[in-house]
């Protein structure tokens, strides 16, 4: 039986204060429908892993530098991350595909490092509209995971979740309707199955792309959805908890 994950993904927005006060509002919540998992930007990390205290939340960090130490400026290693108690980390989301050019290899080697450090990699993929209207978005998807499927081992599988994310539904208000999504959720659990039933059967698939308090349930409902990444409405207490309690 796979958990249901809703984590909320804050891409470049937060503040001290909204972190306390976001966090503690979860936190406080003592959410038990659904495993929660936060992502803040680095400089964040160590407020959140205290304001969390000991609750069960999961601390997530938005991306990994590919390097393990040096002279490689800007970039935060995973071996740094661990040290803030985060447990996921997030890679190939479309920002970082499209604006920072992490191509499907860049993404095999992230998600390999996070798991050398005993971390969860959060696997993101999905079609753009264009690709859609051309009807190539199982191709385009299938490509994406590619490589993790022909390179990771059935051990290694144990610590990645995937997450679909359509392009044109994320920040678009634009949300694939539940039956579009179960049927791209179907499709990629019919890839994993080409490994094995039993990665099949484990790997947690969630749906990423506009979700919100109002739609979380009826997309959570959908047989092969395993929850959600959320970045808008992951911002508002009201509207992430909403999601959290929605199933
Ligand atoms: C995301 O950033 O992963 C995302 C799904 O964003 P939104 O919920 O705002 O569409």
């Amino acid at each position: 039986m796979r958990r249901l994950l809703v984590a909320g993904n804050w891409k470049m927005n937060a503040s001290v204060a909204m972190t306390e006060h976001l966090l503690s509002a979860i936190r406080d919540a003592e959410i038990d429908t659904c495993d929660v998992a936060v992502f803040p930007p680095f400089p964040y990390l160590a407020l959140a892993h205290s304001t969390i205290a000991d609750a069960p939340i999961r601390l997530g960090a938005q991306t990994c530098s590919l390097e393990q130490s040096g002279a490689f400026t800007g970039e935060v290693a995973v071996s740094m991350l661990s040290e803030f108690q985060v447990a996921l980390v997030l890679v190939g989301h479309s920002e970082r595909r499209s604006l920072y050019g992490e191509t499907d290899k860049i993404v095999l080697l992230k998600t390999l490092r996070v798991l050398e450090q005993g971390m969860t990699a959060v696997v993101c993929i999905g079609e753009t509209l264009e690709e859609r209207q051309a009807g190539n978005e199982r191709e385009v998807v299938e490509t994406q995971l590619r490589l993790l499927l022909d390179e990771l081992s059935d051990q290694q599988w144990q610590s990645v979740v995937l997450a679909y994310e359509p392009v044109w539904a994320i920040g678009t208000g634009e949300t694939a309707t539940p039956e579009q999504a179960q049927a791209m959720h179907r499709y990629i659990r019919s890839l994993l199955q080409q490994r094995s039933a039993d990665i099949a059967n484990t790997t947690q698939i969630l749906y990423g792309g506009s979700v919100k308090a109002a739609n979380a349930a009826e997309l959570f409902s959908q047989p092969d959805i395993d929850g959600g990444l959320v970045g808008g409405a992951s911002l508002d207490a009201n509207e992430f908890l909403g999601i959290c309690r929605a199933k």
